[in-house]
Order: C-alpha cells, then structure tokens, then sequence
C-alpha cells in the first residue's frame, strides 16, 4: 500500500491534511469520513471546532499519530472506536474495547423503539448480553426510577459497562453469566428484558467486512444453530424472569424477523408480538408482551 506519509510532509493547513488523508482512505475503499473522525479526536475538538480551525496550520504532535492512524486503518481495517476508545450512541460517549461490539445505528432505533412503546416507567429491567453497556445505561438515563440489571458472559466486557455507567452517572447491576442464567440464578423477575445478541451465522463469517470480523469480539457476533441460538436459550429461560405482562425487546437479524417471532409465540401463546423495521425498511427487532394478548406494540 502507498503510504500517506509522503504525500502530506509539505502540508500544513488542516483542510489539506483532510481533504489528502480523505482521499487516501478512498483510494483504499474505506469510508473517508474517518479521516474527520479520527484528526478531531487527535485534535481533541468537536465537530464544529474541527471546521473552525480548517485553515489552521496542523502540528507535528498531531499530524504524526493522525498519519499513522489513517494508513493503520486504511490498510487492516481497525474501526475507528478501537482507536479512539469510544463510540458515540444515543447521543453520548461510550468507552469500547476489542472486548465489546461496537454500537450500531440500528440499536439506536432499538432504544428509541423501547421509549416510544412502553406506556408507563417499568419498574425492573434487564438486558441481556450487555457489552459495552449502551442499552442498559440509555435505558437507565431514559427511566430513572428502574432498577436495571445487565448481563454479559464476558468479565472484561463487563468491566467496560462498568466504566461506562459510573461515568453517564446510572446505576446498573452488572451480573457475570450466561444470557438470563445471572438472573435465574438469583430469582430475579423483571418487566423488561431487552437484549442485542449475538445473530449471525457461523457460516456468513467470511462475507463480514475486516472491520467487523477481525475487531469485534467473535462470541458478540455469531450464534450457534443458524444465529437463532441466542434467541433460543432466552426464550427458553423467559418463563423463569419474567413477570405478568412483561416486555421483550430483541434486536434480530434482519432475516431473523418471523422465525423468531413465532419462536416467542410458541413459547407464549398468550402473547402479542410483533416485527418493527430499521430506518433501511429492514426487519430488525421482534417485541412482544408476553402472556397479555389484545395490547399492539
Ligand atoms: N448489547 C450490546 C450492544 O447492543 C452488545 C451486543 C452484542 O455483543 N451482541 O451493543
């Protein structure tokens, strides 16, 4: 690969720096918006603050580790958040590692889903496979009088969910385990139980982009038995957490929407489920009340 270094030694000006570093990402088919991303936060400035300074000459101190980033990035795929250390979601910054998935957009529309479609301020919430924490610290800020719990086999994920909620200032329980066994096991009962987990299939490994197959942590991605595996075990655990009339929140793949739908309908035959779609019009989250027919979701 060429490098960039070269082309930038005479630059100075931080438009030039941009527009050299943006079209470099191109030419190696990354997104070029990452060159913005990545010298704000080299720059330690926000967005507006980036644009303020274009005409201002860029230091060594700056230009070096940007350079190095840019080309790191354009040449093995690292995501931006592994280099920077946090990702933005629902609006506020949250600490990633290569421990935790980074956070999509469309978990964003979960959130909002969650908030547009519950009536009233549940009282004990869990989500299940929490990672870097997102869902259970948003959810936490959205309705301050719940108890939120979150689980997540992984210690170190943990960890960084930790960090995460002391920092946005919630209290979360963080319970180490399997999917809904931490809560089984303490006979805890919730009305909420949302969960983002792992979907996709073993076998589609190969046609995931290298940011997403090399960086996030396999065990966040993929899930035995067609990536319906995760989804499985929790329905089978359901009856076990779940209070009368509680809800259920999935995130799925968006391939997963009927089959996973009828999964909870089995299971519950009471219940009212239903498929929301993404803001790209595809399948992407299954709900349900469960055990309490004739509410629309
Ligand atoms: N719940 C976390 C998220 O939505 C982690 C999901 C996962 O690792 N599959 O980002």
């Amino acid at each position: 690969m060429s490098k960039l270094v070269n082309k930038m030694e005479n630059e100075s000006k931080l438009h030039e720096v941009l527009r050299r570093a943006s079209l470099f990402l191109e030419k190696n088919n990354r997104e070029p918006k990452v060159a913005e991303l990545l010298l704000q936060h080299f720059l330690g400035v926000s967005r507006s603050e980036l644009f303020m300074k274009m005409r201002d000459p860029v230091s060594e101190a700056v230009l070096m580790p940007f350079q190095q980033a840019i080309e790191c990035h354009a040449e093995t795929g690292v995501p931006v958040e592994h280099i920077t250390g946090y990702a933005s979601f629902f609006g506020r910054d949250f600490h990633v590692n290569g421990h935790t998935l980074i956070p999509r957009p469309e978990t964003e529309e979960l959130i909002q889903h969650i908030i547009r479609t519950v009536p009233n301020e549940p009282i004990t919430i869990a989500d299940i496979g929490t990672g870097t924490g997102i869902i259970a610290v948003t959810l936490a800020l959205a309705f301050p009088e719940a108890e939120v719990y979150a689980t997540d086999i992984s210690e170190e994920a943990l960890d960084v969910a930790r960090q995460n909620a002391e920092q946005l200032g919630v209290t979360v329980n963080f319970l180490q385990g399997d999917y809904l066994k931490p809560l089984v096991d303490r006979a805890i009962q919730a009305d909420m139980i949302v969960s983002n987990p792992p979907y996709i299939a073993s076998e589609e490994k190969m046609s995931l982009s290298d940011t997403v197959k090399n960086f996030d942590p396999e065990h966040a991605l993929f899930a035995e038995e067609q990536g319906l595996g995760a989804y499985k075990d929790m329905i089978a655990e359901l009856p076990n957490v779940m209070k009368q009339d509680g809800y259920v929140f999935f995130e799925i793949g968006h391939e997963q929407g009927k089959t996973v739908k009828s999964m909870l309908e089995n299971a519950f035959p009471e219940s009212d489920a239903a498929i929301t779609q993404d803001m790209n019009g595809k399948d992407r989250i299954v709900s349900g009340i469960l055990g309490s027919p004739g509410h629309e979701l």
